[in-house]
């Protein structure tokens, strides 16, 4: 799950991380009104999308007067933002950060991110602030300084200091610094982040040391513990299809194929695609109905797969394990009739009740293609797919 970077910075905020001050607005009237709340003389116009590359992509704009707050927001608010994050249809920008101007004297990266060989999380910082940290890895990845951290004792002092000072923070703000790194860590600690990433950090003219971006990402499985965070989740920025099939408790993924997957279990799942790929066809979503894939279930995902214009096939792949295999052909042959389908369907079944399953299919009297093992499966709907 993704949040803004004015809800990262309020959690930043309650774990004494400094950020400049800032007001989310969602109208040009309330981003002037917040400038001039904020007063001083210089502001930052952001646009607030959950993809990152904003600057370049013109979503950031620095304003030196109230009138240019105010074209800016104009400017900002409602376009259609393009960076390398959103694909080249852009993103709509919906809400505004209006944010002081900070003095930057020089910009940073520190990062953190679970790291799954070590087990724990690792931090990462680098002098090569402000720019893309994927290039900074790829051309000078001596230039990015690790740390995993204990989780018995969390960043200590020590630690901080260390990384402050390989990233070449002068040695006024070393302590602030490592202050500034203790409390990301917590706050990714205790509010089950995945991910991290403060890019720029910057220090001040005057050796402070603050975030003037954050991006968080969190596990969702964590969630249900988390409501603060939860609530922070901004449907417009996700994909809607994917939301409605997460109320169905349907772990559905929009790809860019033309052969529509439904298939009982990630692993299987994952293979599923693999197979399409393997034999030249190219998968239009990931999608798995879990175990219990009544006809309830399976009817909406249908609908959901059948709602992406591009799909040309759907391919079912369905081991009947603790379900059986009649039970879920009944369930496929309601949902078939119910969505009227119009593209050809495939359907693998194997396990419990195989026979009966393929023969209810059969009987069905619906166009549907039976498929014997996972390799004919992928051949005759990529096939289907082609016309
Ligand atoms: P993105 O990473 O999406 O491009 P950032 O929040 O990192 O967005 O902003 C891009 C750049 O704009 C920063 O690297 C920084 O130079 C500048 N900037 C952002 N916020 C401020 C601010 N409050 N004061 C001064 N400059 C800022
Ligand atoms: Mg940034």
């Amino acid at each position: 799950m993704n949040i803004h970077e004015y809800q990262g910075k309020e959690i930043l905020r309650k774990y004494g991380v400094t950020t400049p001050r800032g007001v989310p607005c969602f109208s040009i009237n309330e981003a002037i009104e917040a400038a001039e709340n904020l007063g001083g003389k210089v502001w930052v116009v952001k646009a607030q999308i959950h993809a990152g590359g904003r600057g370049k992509g013109g979503g950031v704009k620095v304003a030196k007067s109230i009138g240019e707050v105010k074209q800016y927001a104009e400017e900002i608010l409602g376009m259609q933002l393009v960076t390398h994050q959103t694909g080249p249809e852009g993103r709509e920008v919906k809400r505004l950060l209006i944010e002081e101007g900070a003095n930057i004297a020089k910009e940073y990266y520190v990062g953190m991110v679970v790291d799954r060989e070590t087990q724990r999380v690792a931090l990462m910082a680098s002098s090569e602030g402000g720019m893309d940290i994927e290039e900074v890895a790829h051309n000078t990845p001596e230039l990015i300084h690790k740390v995993f951290v204990d989780p018995n004792t969390g960043l200590t002092d020590a630690e901080g200091q260390d990384i402050a000072r390989k990233i070449g923070v002068p040695e006024a703000a070393v302590k602030e610094a490592s202050q500034f790194m203790q409390g990301l860590y917590k706050a990714f600690d205790e509010t089950d982040a995945s991910l991290a990433e403060i890019n720029p950090l910057v220090l001040t003219g005057d050796d402070r040391i603050i975030a003037l971006d954050a991006k968080f990402n969190f596990d969702s499985n964590g969630m249900y513990r988390q409501p603060e965070v939860s609530g922070m989740r901004d449907f417009d920025e996700e994909d809607p299809d994917e939301v409605a099939a997460s109320k169905f408790d349907l772990t559905y993924i929009a790809l860019d194929g033309d052969i529509a997957c439904m298939v009982n279990g990630a692993g299987l799942a994952m293979a599923t695609m693999d197979i399409i790929k393997l034999f030249g066809g190219e998968p239009a979503n990931f999608l798995d109905v879990g175990g219990g894939a009544t006809t309830e279930r399976v009817t909406e995902a249908f609908k959901i797969m059948l709602a992406n214009p591009k799909v040309k096939c759907i391919l079912v792949n369905i081991f009947g394990g603790i379900m059986r295999c009649d039970v879920i052909a009944n369930g496929i042959v309601a949902a078939a009739r119910q969505v009227e389908l119009k593209v050809p369907l495939v359907v693998r079944l194997e396990g419990t009740n195989v026979e009966l399953g393929k023969e209810i299919l059969n009987k069905s009297g619906l166009p549907i293609i039976s498929a014997d093992g996972m390799t004919d499966a992928a051949k005759k709907a990529i096939q289907a797919a082609k016309g």
